[in-house]
């Protein structure tokens, strides 16, 4: 299968010149992209309980259910990822789309015209994306509900947003996460501080939004998961492995011991990852694309997106970590 440059995820680096410390691999994919949902909570995060004794809260236990709230809600979205974003022809896409154009299939209600059919007419890519939220908070806090065609002055600066507050809903996807983790208590005060610092710049208006440097408090929050990630490895000991950045491409990992692993931004494409343990690894940025995870014990693996899991192949006996949702093209 040939991958091409690919998706949102690349383009909105380079687009919005953010610059990352492990490669995005939030493909653009639509797994929830117009299935018409239930309203959301637009966002959970919140920080509402006093510190414990340990420096913990009631609320550090109940993080999960936060994270089941960054996730993309088509329902109360414009289209945002259908529009503002650029893809080009390749194993992922149909056709080349401009940033700021709407893709040809999308409805006037913003749904998909071929939801059901995406992965049959060329559009695997746009199964595999996911926002973290960041559409509907663009529509309907940032723009308070008006949509750019509706009010189309708007449009450039909602396209231009749309990808920030995408960056910044993957953090708090990571920081909200490291809060759940128990080795990582020692940093837990500074994971709430700068959980509710990013919480704070998503509430921002459409121009700060759009002036706000993302690359600069995601290198600050980086350095907080890079502490967080060797807290939980620790126990891995010595034999854990560090594949930071690797090149992995369709190596073969069948059954490989990669408990506690550092798989930052290891590129893993068409990797066999089958039976593998991945018990408590890092796996930040890992590009997960059509690498094999069948069998593969990821219980207590951290850092891991659902779209990363979308853009794998697994089955029914994939382990998965807290949090996250089997794909449905994954075999049974
Ligand atoms: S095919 Fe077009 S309208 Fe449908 S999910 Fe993909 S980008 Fe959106």
């Amino acid at each position: 299968m040939r991958h091409g440059p690919r998706s949102f995820s690349v383009c909105l680096a380079v687009n919005h010149a953010v610059k990352v410390s492990w490669p995005a691999t939030s493909l653009p994919t639509g797994s929830t992209r117009h299935a018409r949902g239930t309203p959301s909570a637009v966002s959970a995060i919140r920080e509402d309980a006093a510190p414990d004794a340990d420096g913990g809260t009631d609320r550090d236990a109940d993080r999960n259910a936060d994270r089941a709230a960054l996730k993309g809600d088509c329902g109360n979205c414009f289209g945002l990822c259908c529009v503002a974003l650029p893809f080009a022809r390749s194993a992922d896409f149909a056709r080349d789309k401009d940033a700021g154009k709407p893709c040809g299939n999308l409805q006037r209600d913003f749904s998909c015209g071929i939801h059901a059919r995406l992965r049959d007419k060329g559009y695997q890519g746009c199964t595999v994306y996911d926002c973290f939220g960041a559409g509907q908070k663009v529509s309907q806090v940032t723009f308070g509900g008006r949509d750019w065609r509706a009010a189309p002055e708007t449009s450039r600066t909602m396209f231009e947003v749309f990808p920030a507050m995408r960056h910044l809903h993957e953090l708090l996807w990571y920081l909200t996460e490291a809060l759940t983790l128990k080795d990582a208590r020692p940093v837990h005060a500074d994971l709430r501080r700068l959980l509710a610092e990013t919480e704070r710049l998503t509430e921002g208006d459409a121009a700060s939004l759009a002036a706000l440097d993302v690359g600069e408090h995601r290198q600050r929050v980086n350095v907080l998961l890079l502490r967080t990630s060797e807290l939980v490895r620790a126990k891995g000991g010595r034999k854990a492995k560090n594949h930071r950045g690797a090149d992995l491409m369709g190596r073969r990992l069948r059954r490989a011991d990669l408990r506690c692993a550092n798989l930052r931004g290891a590129y893993l494409i068409a990797a066999d990852l089958s039976g593998a343990d991945l018990r408590d690894a890092d796996m930040i940025g890992a590009d997960l694309r059509d690498a094999d995870l069948s069998g593969a014990d990821l219980t207590g693996a951290f850092f891991l997106t659902q779209p990363q899991l979308n853009a794998a192949r697994g089955d029914a006996a994939t382990r998965l970590p807290a949090g996250l949702a089997r794909p449905g093209h994954w075999s049974v």
